[in-house]
């Protein structure tokens, strides 16, 4: 009906049922590596509730974020579906005794988390886990900077790259999620010497192009290089050679750019040029011409995650109903 699989789900999908039946809610868990964020949403998209929860021990921290939802749901009506929004690794295959888990991860105490069968079981709703990227690339799709089209990417530029994919409205899904932060590009001249960060691959992009390359190349945190250091030159070379190949190889509408490096507005002039010169004239070129409108930063900043884990609650609910 309103509905296929990776498409839209839009909040007015639920406006003439909330009149007559009990109004579902939706949660969204944004879990990071220092807090978590949770919010309840009306199925009209109002924010009932929020809250920030501190990430301590793991059965602490889920214990905290279900006392929540079994809290605040009971006073505006009933909460139907979760989508979760997790640091990984995560298992992903629908057919692993592992579905929904958080697997081996670094961060003590968080490897092995059933984190889809605990809030299945304790809240007895519909759950859905996705990555951080995907996610904010969900975000943009139903409410940010890609509504008015169905291809683009959204990458995030933090301590590392990663970026969601869609293509024909939908996520972009291999054997498991695409890993565009680790993609090899060419180095510049002026950086032959540096090794680079990443412990896979030394100078892979997120080797050379992350927060935590910068911090490593310059030896200070990337908010203290002022606009006309040469780190940002460099910066925006390596971001403009990824765009390059993502156009070459996805042709999207729009590549998105959201992450903590990215707030500094001044790099996206500097890709665009960047980036129109690697082009070369070649192929798209309609839609390359405006590069204005191609290059963009984020429509919805700190909140895309979490828009994504509701639109992820949205589309887990209503499968199920229509199914
Ligand atoms: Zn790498």
């Amino acid at each position: 009906m309103f509905y296929t699989l990776g498409k839209r789900v839009d909040w007015g999908v639920f406006m003439s049922e909330s009149q007559t039946n009990a109004q579902p809610l939706f949660g969204g868990v944004e879990a990071g590596g220092t807090k978590l964020i949770c919010v309840l949403a009306d199925s009209r998209g109002f924010i009932r509730a929020r809250l920030n929860i501190p990430t301590t021990t793991s059965e602490e921290t889920l214990a905290a974020v279900k006392d929540f939802f079994l809290q605040a749901a009971p006073q505006f009506g009933q909460l139907v579906s979760l989508g979760i929004v997790s640091f990984g690794p995560l298992d992903f295959d629908p057919n692993s005794p592992t579905y929904g888990y958080i697997t081996k991860t670094p961060r003590p105490g968080w490897s092995n988390i059933n984190l889809r069968g605990y809030f299945k079981d304790s809240l007895n709703v519909l759950v859905e886990v996705e990555t951080d990227v995907n996610s904010s690339a969900m975000g943009e799709f139903t409410e940010g900077a890609a509504v008015d089209c169905e291809n683009f990417v959204y990458v995030t530029v933090g301590t590392g790259i990663g970026a969601g994919i869609f293509a024909g409205g939908k996520l972009m899904q291999g054997i498991s999620h695409p890993e565009v932060g680790h993609m090899m590009v060419p180095l510049a001249e002026e950086d032959k010497d540096f090794a680079g960060g990443c412990s896979f691959h030394g100078n892979c992009l997120e080797g050379l192009a992350s927060g935590t390359a910068i911090q490593k190349r310059w030896q200070t945190h990337p908010k203290n290089l002022p606009p006309e250091h040469p780190a940002w030159d460099l910066e925006a070379y390596y971001l403009a050679v990824m765009c390059v190949n993502l156009t070459w190889m996805y042709a999207p509408a729009k590549i998105i750019f959201g992450g903590g490096v990215m707030v500094r507005s001044f790099l996206y002039p500097k890709i665009r040029a960047n980036l129109k010169k690697m082009l070369s004239g070649y192929a798209h070129d309609g839609e390359l011409n405006d590069m204005d409108r191609y290059i963009i930063p984020t429509a919805l900043g700190g909140d895309a995650g979490i828009t994504g884990a509701l639109a992820l609650a949205r589309r887990a609910y209503l499968e199920a109903r229509n199914s």
